[in-house]
């Protein structure tokens, strides 16, 4: 693994185990939300971003509309009298943005996100968008694929990039009802690219720890979508019909807690292998 990151450029991290609570980089800080599920992991990463003596902080994700956790992330925030600029959605899923809204109140931030319906405020997150807030410059690249409106952000000054659940921190990620599995497929490629460019040393997700080699990872998850389509192609072949025994076969060593978000990933395989 190490051997793809040698030449990024990886930040100086500290703090506890690597993507949980507390992790920091010298401009990103995460505080995880107590939400722990078979498809969150140990639960939503919300991430503080700002230049270190910056008064001000941007937020990401803010996460479950969770009173305790979202006092800590203002309390976090406003440590040392810095005000939250912006409140950024990576996507509108709810274990992302419920929270959004609440923190808004808190906080007087406007909250910006790719699909209109989770903004609050005029301004929205479109790719190739340059945020420049709390010190930092925060791009934004389009991420379509886990949903439809995902995006990945990248800070540049960290070689970070903030995946949401386009990478998860352990595993892989899936694609939800309101994604599509050719535009993941591009998406990872253009990640890889990115990675590959060495723009990219360090991926923080929106779940589990961060991963220090992007360009392994991104190549695994291709890798990994690649076997489970020759996997849904040889069900098929064996007589699996419906996404139900196309999951009870291909899945069977993954934790059937995640079994149904698993039949939409087939749903999106099939998808996928019936496009004309
Ligand atoms: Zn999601």
């Amino acid at each position: 693994m190490a051997g793809h990151a040698a030449g990024n450029r990886v930040p100086a991290v500290s703090g506890p185990a690597p993507g949980i609570d507390g992790f920091r980089t010298p401009r990103a800080a995460c505080l995880l939300a107590p939400n722990p599920s078979p498809m969150t992991l140990e639960g939503t990463n919300t991430w503080l971003i700002a230049e270190p003596g910056s008064p001000s902080v941007v937020v990401v994700d803010p996460g479950p509309d969770d009173e305790g956790h979202l006092r800590r992330v203002h309390a976090a925030a406003a440590a040392g009298g810095r005000r939250v600029a912006k409140i950024l959605l990576t996507h509108g899923h709810l274990d992302h943005s419920a929270g959004a809204a609440r923190l808004a109140e808190l906080t007087g931030a406007p909250v910006q996100a790719a699909d209109p319906a989770a903004r609050l405020g005029p301004e929205g997150l479109a790719d190739g968008d340059v945020i420049t807030a709390a010190g930092c410059e925060v791009r934004v690249v389009a991420a379509p694929g886990h949903s439809a409106d995902s995006v990945c952000l990248l800070l540049p000054a960290d070689g970070a990039l903030l995946t949401g659940d386009t990478v998860l921190g352990r595993g892989t990620a899936v694609i939800a009802a309101d994604g599509n599995l050719g535009d993941y497929l591009r998406t990872l490629a253009r990640l890889r690219d990115l990675a590959g460019e060495r723009e990219i040393g360090l991926l923080l997700p929106g779940h589990g720890p961060v991963l220090a080699d992007p360009a392994g990872t991104l190549e695994y998850y291709l890798s990994h979508r690649a076997e489970r389509l020759d996997q849904v192609r040889s069900a098929r072949a064996a007589g699996a019909r419906t996404p139900a025994e196309i999951v009870a076969m291909i899945y069977a060593d993954v934790d059937p807690a995640v079994w149904p978000a698993a039949e939409w990933s087939v749903r999106a395989q099939l998808d996928y292998l019936d496009e004309p």
